[in-house]
């Protein structure tokens, strides 16, 4: 072992090699600093006195399987400038770290390829503090996003679990990145994240929200020039809940025979037909449902057209056909219609903005899935922080994804 060895293979440099010692399967090499490179960690002054040694340890990269460690005596030193009394610097190490910083980017690069699990057991260290090197890296990268140039944002909630909630998440739609990561969802979760978007100084145009007063009230209050869109995922959906409580309604009003009939039809209604099975007869069972029942064969069709608002020409056609569907579902009879008809004009500003700026949450939808996937590794809950950087860290998808 040579002290340039230390540096080319360990990256430790400015310190003298010692001694290696061998025991149960790992190496140790101790090194020391020479008095003359002792520097005064508060002002970096050179005229300092030792005051004793503190025997410290840190984790290197290892050679092949076996774990590698450095010894080091780092000394305690009284400044005669600045009259601090402390440990000096440790050249290779972060303060308070017990691993190198070489470690810590191999650590870091294994972590693309393999969990935190499999991280920890390769390199015989703990699953702390491989999620610890992990977490301040995404610190680093992700904690502060630039949001200067933001233009086009999505805001929705996702729910995380019973004991968990909800969070409240900011996609750019620009890059894909989840900029913010908010706890809780309504207007409440939302609150630092205008703090920083007004510091700055971003122009925000368009922001895509569900129909939900508290982010309405949110995006007219700190983004007043703003266009909000109304996502057409949340308009659908919402539309379907209507059409659930429409059947669960007639099915209860029902009689025996019917009953069956209208049973087992909710995910059918809620398909859309080109995604029906013809193999499982789902097309005829349907068609009998809706035969059966007028109320609800006219929701079904409304809500197949309504469908077709996102895909009109320009705004004046979505205009008019936006009035037509109004009409129509209001002349139905059909109380859900009715209501869901109020809702729809009541918002058609932020409807018909979709052909001004064609924006959806549907991005975060699929962050969605991938939330999932964070969710079913385990740790995700046991640090809401580090948690949330990892979604911050999704659109990269580096080792974001691995456990
Ligand atoms: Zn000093």
């Amino acid at each position: 072992m040579s002290t340039s060895l230390l540096y080319h293979a360990f990256a430790i440099r400015g310190y003298d090699y010692v001694k290696t010692d061998y025991a149960e399967g790992a190496v140790t090499f101790t090194i020391c600093q020479r008095p003359e490179n002792w520097r005064c960690p508060a002002c970096g002054g050179r005229r300092v006195i030792g005051r004793g040694q503190v025997q410290r340890r840190f984790r290197a990269v290892p050679i092949g399987r076996r774990p590698v460690s450095i010894a080091l005596p780092v000394q305690r030193v009284g400044c005669l400038a600045c009259g601090a009394v402390r440990q000096v610097d440790v050249a290779f190490a972060d303060p308070r770290r017990s691993y190198t910083r070489a470690f810590e980017r191999y650590a870091l690069e294994l972590s693309q390829h393999m969990t935190i699990k499999a991280v920890a057991a390769h390199l015989g260290i703990s699953w702390d503090v491989i999620k610890d090197i992990q977490k301040r890296d995404l610190q680093r990268r992700f904690a502060r996003p630039r949001l200067a140039d933001l233009k086009q944002l999505a805001i929705d909630e996702i729910h995380l679990g019973k004991k968990q909630g909800y969070v409240t998440v900011v996609l750019d739609l620009a890059s894909g990145a989840i900029v913010f990561v908010g706890q809780g969802k309504g207007a409440d979760a939302l609150e630092p994240f205008w703090k920083r978007l007004d510091r700055s100084g971003a122009v925000i145009d368009a922001v895509a929200i569900d129909m939900s007063p508290a982010y309405i009230l949110a995006v007219e209050t700190h983004l007043p020039w703003a266009v909000v869109v109304f996502d057409h995922f949340h308009v659908i959906k919402l539309c379907n809940e209507k059409l659930s409580q429409l059947r669960r309604d007639l099915y209860h009003q029902a009689a025996a025979e019917d009953q069956e009939v209208l049973q087992g039809t909710r995910w059918l209604l809620l398909k859309n037909p080109e995604d029906l099975d013809p193999a499982r007869d789902e097309l005829a069972r349907l068609e009998k449902a809706l035969h059966l029942n007028q109320p609800l064969a006219t929701a079904y069709y409304l809500k197949e057209e309504l469908r077709q608002f996102w895909n009109q020409a320009d705004k004046a056609a979505a205009t008019t056909f936006l009035e037509s569907w109004i009409a129509r579902a209001k002349a139905s009879g059909v109380g859900v219609l009715r209501s869901l008809a109020k809702t729809l004009r009541r918002h058609e500003e932020g409807l018909l903005a979709y052909y001004d700026y064609p924006l959806s949450t549907g991005p975060l939808e699929g962050t969605n899935n991938k939330v999932r996937a964070l969710q079913r590794q385990a740790y995700g809950f046991r640090d809401l922080e580090f948690f949330k950087l990892k979604l911050m860290a999704l659109h990269e998808a580096k080792y974001a994804l691995v456990g």
